[in-house]
């Protein structure tokens, strides 16, 4: 089953939902940063929520970059997502194990721990990107998702993020679900959906009974006449290029230039989200040294 994320409106409008089948995605991710099974989960269920997230952007070229800091050994954890839902992430330490809160149940709340924040950057290509922080409040994703956009946004909401590891270690199934009240909901809108939250119980279960993303919309929404708007494929990708990296390395200046061609000869840069390793001869720094000379000439001129 590839990865998909599916829209839906419920409630005559007043509600919308957006659910994530990502266990591809999540599986990249565990495979480049070489993750144990509970820091994959907290980096699972932080790359699910900004794919659902990121895929609501309004601008085409936007991105929304979500960064989750507790106190617990993981350190800090960012994914980043484009406006189609295609997102790239990483962890501080990928190498954490702790023990498990039940047989089969990953303790993601003590390994991201409190106190902590949660801050969401939407950059929407004009001047200042929108940030909007809130602290943590049990370090599950999840519940601190749906804490941000009521204290953030004043949008009630209800996020749940699952992400199962088998045996071996690998990503056996991951997935999620965002619903958001939009204004006009009301007081009985929100108290159905509710009640439809609870009823549908733990996603994690439902995700290991192998329920697809449009099912998860369905069944949450069951009774509340939801209408599928959407469903599209989404995937770990990281947009980085020689090019970028070699632009990256010019911003350093002439300065840092010419004491990384005296001190190291070449350059060779590790992309932190995709681990592509992109290496720059002596020659190249110097051409494009002699390339920033060029460009400070032209604006003098
Ligand atoms: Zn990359």
């Amino acid at each position: 089953m590839s990865d998909k994320i599916v829209r839906a409106i419920a409630c005559e409008g007043t509600v919308k939902a957006v659910a994530i089948s990502g266990k591809t995605l999540v599986e990249r991710a565990r495979r480049i940063h070489r993750t144990l099974p509970v820091a994959t989960a907290a980096l699972g269920r932080c790359l699910l929520a900004a794919s659902m997230m990121g895929s609501e952007l309004k601008h085409p070229r936007g991105s929304l970059t979500l960064r989750v800091q507790g106190s617990g050994p993981l350190g800090i954890i960012t994914a980043v997502s484009d406006a189609k839902g295609r997102v790239r992430g990483y962890l501080q330490n990928p190498a954490v194990d702790i023990p498990r809160k039940s047989p089969g149940k990953l303790d993601v709340g003590t390994a991201v721990g409190l106190p902590g924040r949660l801050t969401v950057v939407r950059d929407l290509c004009m001047k200042e990107p929108y940030t909007g922080s809130v602290a943590l409040i049990s370090g599950e994703i999840g519940e601190d998702i749906a804490a941000y956009f009521v204290q953030s946004e004043q949008t009630p909401a209800a996020c749940a993020l699952g992400v199962l590891v088998g045996t071996d270690q690998a990503v056996t199934a991951a997935g999620g679900y965002l619903l958001t009240l939009l204004p006009g909901a009301t007081e009985e809108t929100a108290v159905r959906l509710e009640d439809s939250v609870r009823a549908f119980g733990p996603v994690s279960k439902k995700l290991a009974e192998g329920m697809s993303a449009e099912e998860i919309l369905l069944t949450v929404l069951n009774g509340l006449d939801p209408e599928i708007l959407s469903s599209d494929p989404v995937s770990y990708h990281c947009p980085c290029s020689r090019v970028r990296v070699r632009r990256a390395i010019e911003s350093l200046g002439r300065a840092e230039l010419s004491d990384m061609i005296r001190e190291q000869g070449e350059a060779e840069v590790t992309c932190q989200f995709c681990d592509r390793v992109y290496r720059f001869t002596r020659e190249e720094l110097e051409s494009m040294r002699e390339g920033l000379k060029e460009e400070r000439r032209k604006d003098r001129e």
